[in-house]
């Protein structure tokens, strides 16, 4: 194939095993990269060890491993890649869009968002600073075509001036994320739709550090059969590594994703569901509403 690189990738957060949400994401961008002969990528997200137990990321690679969802190149990890981090902010510091912040929470929670009071220099400066971005700068809103729920327009000052570096020196998730995403070349972003109301945040600092913006599809969530929110909360069971109940739960989720597996296939391999399923990725079947689940393992 000759086209522009297809690049995903699927990126955890190792503070617990994966779950049914879990492997959704990781199916569909898996899925929607592989129909496009493209490459996926594996990026544990540990930027924030003491969420993250020992042994948790050993058990999603199992876990990713008995699902038949291969990746390319080396699995990376966040708490690699603090030079990366210091030198985005580094850059954002420049521009004049990140600023030491003294404030902790306390101090402003009885505002929906931080309202902003150290963008003209630290008000505590004795104290230890976290680093925000200024979102009251340049154009307000942040606009892109999601491909599943479609045009999208945020107000980036009503979301607020989201934190990149934590007073205790961890690099946050939305800074991290970006990063890694420009680096690695990622060009499909494919995620749930807990994450939505992080992406304006994460385009603008792609705009204010010069990078490209991949394009967008967050898929539906996905509410246990008793109703509820699947998540680590409500502890989601962690995904099966015995090969027949992961072939249920394979079949399972392609169900969910809106793609119509073979019935025949309900118990076959992975590679075979997995192969039936690439051959025939609809991206444009997912439901543009939550789904929820039939059974409960
Ligand atoms: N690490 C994040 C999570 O596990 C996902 C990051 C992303 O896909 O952008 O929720």
């Amino acid at each position: 194939e000759h086209g522009p690189a297809v690049v995903g990738r699927f990126a955890p957060t190792p503070s617990g095993p994966l779950h049914f949400g879990s492997l959704l994401a990781a199916l569909a961008s898996w899925l929607d990269v592989r129909a496009r002969n493209g490459r996926w990528l594996l990026r544990i997200e540990d930027i924030d060890p003491p969420r993250c137990p020992p042994g948790a990321s050993d058990t999603i690679l199992r876990q990713l491993d008995a699902f038949g969802l291969y990746h390319d190149g080396a699995i990376e990890y966040q708490r690699h890649r603090d030079s990366d981090y210091q030198m985005a902010l580094d850059t954002l510091v420049a521009r004049g869009t990140a600023y030491p912040c003294s404030c902790s929470r306390k101090e402003w929670q009885r505002f929906r968002v931080y309202p902003g009071w150290c963008r003209q220099g630290p008000l505590h400066p004795e104290r230890e600073c976290a680093w925000r971005l200024r979102t009251d700068l340049g154009e307000p809103e942040v606009c892109w075509q999601d491909r599943r729920l479609g045009h999208q327009r945020w107000s980036l000052p009503e979301l607020g001036d989201v934190v990149l570096k934590r007073r205790d020196g961890l690099w946050a998730y939305q800074l991290a994320v970006v990063v890694d995403d420009a680096r690695q070349g990622v060009t499909e972003i494919v995620r749930g739709a807990d994450l939505l109301d992080n992406t304006p945040w994460q385009i603008r600092l792609q705009q204010v550090l010069g990078y490209p913006t991949p394009e967008y599809l967050h898929l539906p969530l996905v509410v246990a059969a008793n109703g509820q929110k699947l998540s680590k909360q409500n502890l989601a069971p962690a995904l099966p590594l015995q090969p027949d109940a992961v072939r249920l739960l394979l079949h399972e989720a392609l169900t969910l994703l809106g793609q119509s597996p073979p019935a025949a296939l309900r118990q076959a391999h992975v590679n075979d569901q997995l192969k039936a399923a690439l051959e025939d990725w609809q991206p444009h079947n997912l439901s543009i509403r939550d789904v929820q689940r039939t059974t409960s393992n």
